[in-house]
């Protein structure tokens, strides 16, 4: 334990998988200075939020101070990235600190991000800038509130120093929890490494963290597969339930704990459009938000491509085994998300022909090009017995609404429209992070050391079902020709 922040950092991982990582250091920041803590999660983390908010915080999360007893490492993982397959990445700019157990049992990694190069650094200069890294805190802190399974941020701090990008930038550096950093490419990695029994001490350090019902059970890597296969359904639903783009869904991008894992060229669609893509290096929309199911598809073939050895020493018999569980990721899919466009449009309890209904409006939210979240939530009101404001989002389509809107009351039976709107206004958020505000956050945080937007932004995106007024500048779009020409990098 240290002494000055009461951090007790474990280490399984190093110990249970020496072969995936190799002990390394921060590189201290010249001048740090505090971004923002994330006292909520310290509260959850059972962790000492005085201490760490603290001067000794600053110390540990800008990588001057190494907590007593930690022994941090970098870890090596391979993947696939736009398809194509690089053997060796790994924490280029991160570092595994050790692991937090929290007071509910549960094992968390912390992790730094931009906390200098490591040896799998390649060219890069192993460092962050301030907006992503407030980027990464804002977006996964707004997926949490809203019941996304995701890694979330602790801390955020400004290095004092100045790193190139396409124009110097202040530096940063994140303190990252998550159930763990295990990825898809940490098993291509162990498949395609030498030592055949790497793989083992991956799969049973992954089945103990992820899966412990599966321990000691005879075909517990299927088990394995199947419940990544399960929870990246359940996750990637919601992704789309919500109009979220992740962006870089590269195969080290995906986890096999079923959470959202690196917020980088992420953002939220507006108006609806499905092949809605922000990224500035996804040229062919590969990662947009209609493909996101389908890829996410592929990218679990690829972990059950490595499991294989494991699975059977038959190779043909281990495919088929790995194929028929892969082969239910279209069934939990298709569940989860009927399931959740259901309670979106106030129909949970499956009325007859509930499913196709919500699907329905759906497509007719796609063909008006509504504001993605403002569709949702307006539909609620309307459950209340105000329509104007959703008839408003439709423009010259009123029509089909308002034929959309009967078929819809009359299933609601004995459930008072009130009762259902208020049911749905707990699964349609009213505020998201627009686009244009996260850009307008960032931007004063890097360019003027401003944190005042951010702090704002943050405090409502992480109340998104309070009832806004109309005119709040927090649920208002951004204009069409703003998202026409949106980016992330
Ligand atoms: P990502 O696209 O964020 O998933 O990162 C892909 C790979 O590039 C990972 O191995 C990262 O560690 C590495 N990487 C990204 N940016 C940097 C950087 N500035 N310095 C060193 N490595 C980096
Ligand atoms: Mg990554
Ligand atoms: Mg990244």
């Amino acid at each position: 334990q240290d002494t000055q922040t009461g951090l007790q950092l474990d280490n399984q991982f190093a110990r249970e998988v020496p072969g995936m990582c190799v002990p390394w250091r921060p590189a201290p920041a010249p001048a740090p200075r505090w971004l923002q803590f994330n006292e909520a999660l310290a509260h959850e983390l059972g962790l000492d939020a005085q201490a760490l908010r603290g001067d000794a915080g600053l110390a540990v999360f800008s990588g001057q101070q190494i907590p007593e007893g930690a022994e941090p490492v970098a870890q090596a993982y391979a993947g696939h990235q736009f398809g194509h397959y690089s053997p060796r990445l790994g924490d280029g700019r991160a570092l595994l600190l050790g692991e937090i157990v929290a007071p509910s049992g549960q094992r968390f990694d912390l992790a730094f991000k931009g906390s200098g190069p490591t040896p799998f650094a390649r060219n890069g200069d192993g460092k962050a800038a301030v907006g992503p890294v407030l980027r990464e805190f804002l977006v996964a802190e707004a997926m949490h509130v809203m019941g996304v399974p995701t890694t979330r941020v602790l801390a955020a701090v400004a290095t004092g120093e100045v790193i190139r990008r396409e124009r110097p930038l202040p530096g940063a550096i994140l303190a990252r929890v998550a159930a763990s950093h295990l990825r898809v490419g940490s098993f291509e990695y162990a498949a395609r490494a030498r030592d055949t029994s790497l793989l083992g001490q991956l799969a049973e350090h992954a089945i103990a963290r992820h899966a412990p019902q599966l321990s000691g059970q005879p075909q517990r890597y299927l088990g394995l597969l199947e419940q990544v296969v399960e929870r990246q359904a359940q996750l990637i639903a919601q992704w789309m339930g919500l109009g979220f783009i992740h962006g870089v869904m590269n195969t080290d991008n995906m986890t096999i704990s079923g959470q959202t894992i690196d917020y980088g060229p992420c953002a939220f669609m507006e108006h609806f459009d499905p092949e809605t893509v922000f990224s500035s290096i996804d040229q062919e929309g590969r990662y947009a938000w209609t493909n996101q199911p389908a890829i996410a598809h592929w990218n679990l073939s690829r972990l059950a491509e490595a499991l294989l050895p494991l699975i059977d020493e038959d190779e043909t018999r281990a495919a088929e085994l790995a194929t028929a569980i892969l082969n239910r990721y279209e069934s939990h899919l298709s569940t989860c998300w009927s399931d959740l466009l259901r309670s979106k449009v106030g129909l949970p309890d499956g009325a007859d022909g509930a499913s196709r209904l919500a699907a329905e409006y759906l497509r007719l939210l796609q063909r008006s090009k509504v504001d993605f979240t403002l569709g949702w939530r307006r539909l609620g009101e309307a459950a209340a017995g105000n329509d104007a404001p959703l008839r408003a989002l439709f423009g010259e389509h009123v029509a089909a609404l308002d034929e959309w809107l009967a078929r819809w009351r009359k299933l609601f039976g004995n459930v008072p429209g009130s009762e259902r709107a208020q049911a749905m206004a707990k699964v349609n958020p009213m505020v998201i992070p627009r686009n244009h505000l996260v850009e307008q956050a960032l931007e004063a945080a890097t360019d003027y050391d401003d944190l005042a937007p951010f702090e704002r932004l943050l405090a409502e995106v992480r109340r998104p079902y309070d009832t806004r007024a109309d005119d709040d500048p927090y649920i208002q779009p951004a204009t069409r020709e703003a998202t026409a020409n949106y980016q992330t990098f």
